[in-house]
């Protein structure tokens, strides 16, 4: 079940990537597997899958413990407590919710010095909400300028979590509105964007994500 999944899906990000003139094979598929089992991952993972995405550092850290023998990529993608920093920066290879300078620094100094930088992408609030988190986009410049400057983190780019639109044209506009903002920036040598779930993945590629995190449509509803 999700073999065949995995593979209309990956069917359908190459089928994006052409219809929108992306480079084929730039769009990442981040398997999230937020609330679903370590067997469900191998099950992904024997399919081909090798980037998983999790939301809580406990339930993440369990899963990684079980899967120890696999040679997986783990991106941390939800909100970010500050006495979590130490776990996160130890067992991830990305961050994609990094949303103030004090949790940056934290991961900075938390990464292990045996491991790479870690990857990181500052999220942005792009739709404005109070209720979600990220930094607001007059923010972006000012972060970039300063995350890039601590040692042990690679800042990659950009995550978001618009609000949800019904029509393509609708889920289009956050996403570029993000891309455009990226472009302006300084030479900060940004190669990700990380946008696009279940339910906005075509209007992401089309708008430039180069990482689209799915959980719904790759393992079915959560509880
Ligand atoms: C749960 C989650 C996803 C996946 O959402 P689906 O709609 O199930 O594809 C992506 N990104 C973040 C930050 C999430 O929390």
């Amino acid at each position: 079940m999700i073999n065949k999944k995995l593979k209309q899906l990956l069917a359908q990000i190459r089928q994006a990537e052409i219809t929108y003139n992306r480079k084929l094979g730039d769009v990442l598929l981040l398997a999230v597997s937020k609330t679903k089992t370590a067997q469900d991952i191998a099950q992904a993972y024997s399919a081909g899958q090798r980037h998983f995405g999790e939301n809580y550092c406990q339930e993440a850290l369990k899963k990684q413990q079980e899967l120890s023998a696999y040679d997986i990529t783990w991106h941390f993608i939800g909100p970010i407590q500050s006495n979590k920093t130490k776990a996160i920066a130890t067992h991830f290879n990305w961050v994609h919710s990094v949303d103030s300078f004090k949790i940056a620094k934290r991961l900075s100094e938390q990464r292990p010095s045996a491991l790479p930088p870690l990857n990181i992408c500052l999220q942005v609030n792009i739709s404005g909400e109070q209720s979600k988190s990220g930094i607001a986009l007059n923010e972006l410049a000012e972060m970039c300028v300063l995350v890039a400057a601590l040692p042990n983190i690679k800042l990659r780019g950009v995550m978001a979590v618009p609000e949800p639109e019904e029509n393509f044209e609708l889920q289009r506009k956050p996403f570029k509105v993000l891309y455009q903002a990226v472009a302006k920036l300084g030479d900060f040598k940004l190669d990700t964007y990380s946008f696009g779930m279940s339910s906005d993945l075509k209007a992401a590629i089309a708008e430039g994500a180069t990482i689209v995190r799915i959980g719904t449509a790759l393992f079915g509803a959560r509880e």
